[in-house]
């Protein structure tokens, strides 16, 4: 079967989405994705129950997850798919990682009390729908519910990136510790919204280069955040470096998200789809 319409990016509330997997499975089947994967940060909770919604919806289900990685001081996301969700190197590198979010999470807490917001990590955590599992996404909900800023986009604006009161630097997993994971665990490694990375072009065929020779297979080129640019210029790299590509909405919440599941342009016809290399 050729897949119509796949998505192998997204969010449930086993990370920083705003929907339980067995719902984000349904909206996805509703939406017409034929070919779907959750991909939680850092997290394999939600893939138990999204396969089993998913399969008896009649979509293909393939498991997913988007790993924080840090490449020379930049933070990058590496989508794998494909994989076996109980290899014992991938689960045991993503316990790490989230345990490495919560003591991100106090110092962001201690950096926001320190220009007069107390309680951001407490309050942050009440949003928190996976007690493991604290992201950016809920500090900004907790900001907003305190009216520090009147939505989440304008809390990463003023609070939460870089340069900004809220945002501390991090040690997250290393380009080659994710993509290892993922391999030895079967998968393929993708990367994640290559345009939004602020770098510069040398920067972002440097990172490339260092992907594909750890063992990196393929690029998002169609996803939420992509303009049509983005997609022409990310197509000309994944023919460059003979990636597969993938596209993914990075669905969120239907609240929070500016592309709702499955509901984005295909692929340019001559890449080769990321799904070949997985069912
Ligand atoms: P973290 O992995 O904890 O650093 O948080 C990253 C998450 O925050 C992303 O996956 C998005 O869900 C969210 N996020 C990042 N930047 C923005 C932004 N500018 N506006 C809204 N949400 C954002
Ligand atoms: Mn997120
Ligand atoms: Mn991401
Ligand atoms: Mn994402």
């Amino acid at each position: 079967m050729t897949p119509a319409n796949f998505d192998f990016h997204c969010h449930s509330s086993v990370s920083d989405g705003l929907l339980p997997p067995r719902v984000v499975a349904e909206r996805a089947a509703g939406n017409g994705v034929d070919l779907w994967a959750l991909t939680d940060h850092d997290d394999l909770g939600g893939l138990d129950e999204a396969r089993s919604v998913a399969e008896a919806a009649g979509m293909r289900f393939v498991n997913g997850v988007e790993i924080s990685i840090e490449w020379r001081g930049t933070p990058i996301h590496i989508v794998g798919l494909g994989f076996d969700h109980q290899h014992p190197g991938l689960v045991n590198g993503l316990d790490e990682l989230r345990i490495g979010r919560i003591e991100r999470a106090r110092r962001m807490g201690d950096a926001l009390a320190a220009i007069g917001i107390p309680g951001v990590y407490e309050g942050a955590l009440c949003f928190a729908t996976n007690a493991s599992l604290i992201s950016r996404a809920h500090f900004a909900r907790y900001l907003v519910s305190i009216g520090i800023a009147r939505d989440v986009p304008g809390v990463f604006q003023h609070y939460l990136t870089p340069g900004k009161p809220g945002y501390v630097d991090h040690r997250w997993a290393t380009l080659e510790e994710a993509v290892g994971w993922i391999n030895a665990a079967g998968g393929v490694a993708v990367v994640a919204h290559p345009g939004r990375y602020k770098m510069s072009g040398t920067d972002m065929r440097r990172f490339l280069d260092d992907f594909k020779d750890t063992g990196g297979r393929g690029v998002e080129v169609t996803c939420g955040s992509h303009s049509p640019d983005h997609v022409m210029h990310f197509a000309r790299l994944a023919r460059h470096y003979e990636f597969h590509a993938s596209r993914g909405s990075d669905f969120h919440g239907p609240e929070e998200s500016y592309v709702d599941l499955g509901k984005l342009p295909q692929l340019p016809e001559d890449l080769k789809p990321v799904w070949r290399l997985i069912i």
